[in-house]
């Protein structure tokens, strides 16, 4: 939506040079990096379970409500320079900094279900290429193999040549019907929430009363993950 507003008011859609997209695209894989080796190299299982148990991350997410809802100076201005960076580069976030559309970008290159274009009815009119909201050739490309497509089918409804342009599997060479797929997303995530619901693994267990408590408590929680913040906390288990 800010990169929206920002070509109304540039008129163009503002492409960075590859020189620099691809350097700052690592950028993300970086982050996801870090995250990993912190959690599944640098923290032992007893870690991650006294982390997990831990007092602090009963209540991070009142913490992250009060990082925004008393915002520092420093995050303010931080937040407010990805809002301006969003309005003149689309998803400045999610294509440069954010770990999770690492994730995101990983799946998406090893996804089975590819966007395929049939080059012998396409005309080259170049209305894929222009719409897709991650700059990606379209035009040129017969299946789009690209971290960074979102399959957002842009370019599928767009074209203006009928079997073109699809989503297909590419083993089975079927295609997709936008229709069913979105009915196959809503499906997988009412089961994966539903096995959740039903073997007990979606509330937790914390009453109100532990909720209040630690809130009155709040500031004194640190993050634990730090080495003195674990051994105290791996300690304390022990005992
Ligand atoms: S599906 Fe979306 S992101 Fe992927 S190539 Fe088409 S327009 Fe671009
Ligand atoms: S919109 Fe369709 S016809 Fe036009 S270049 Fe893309 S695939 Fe070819």
């Amino acid at each position: 939506m800010l990169t929206d507003f920002g070509e109304k008011i540039f008129k163009r859609r503002i492409k960075k040079p590859k020189f620099l997209d691809y350097p700052l695209r690592s950028l993300k894989y970086l982050l996801l990096g870090f995250f990993l080796y912190s959690i599944f190299v640098a923290m032992s299982v007893t870690a991650i379970k006294v982390f997990l148990d831990s007092d602090y991350n009963k209540v991070a997410d009142i913490k992250m409500f009060y990082f925004f809802a008393e915002i520092s100076r420093f995050s303010f201005i931080v937040i407010a320079a990805l809002f301006f960076l969003s309005i003149i580069f689309r998803g400045f976030w999610c294509r440069y900094l954010c770990p999770y559309g690492a994730l995101l970008g990983i799946a998406s290159l090893f996804s089975p279900n590819k966007i395929t274009r049939n080059v012998n009815s396409c005309t080259d009119c170049g209305l894929c290429t222009k719409v897709c909201p991650s700059f990606i050739i379209v035009q040129k490309m017969k299946t789009v193999i690209s971290d960074e497509c979102t399959t957002c089918l842009n370019c599928v409804d767009v074209c203006p040549v009928k079997d073109t342009l699809h989503l297909q599997t590419v083993i089975m060479k079927k295609k997709f019907n936008k229709k069913y797929l979105a009915i196959a997303i809503v499906a997988i995530f009412i089961i994966i929430t539903g096995i959740g619901m039903l073997t007990g693994n979606w509330q937790n267990n914390i009453t109100k009363e532990e909720y209040l408590h630690h809130q009155r408590l709040l500031d004194s929680y640190g993050h634990p993950t730090d080495s003195k913040g674990l051994e105290e906390l791996e300690s304390r288990n022990g005992e």
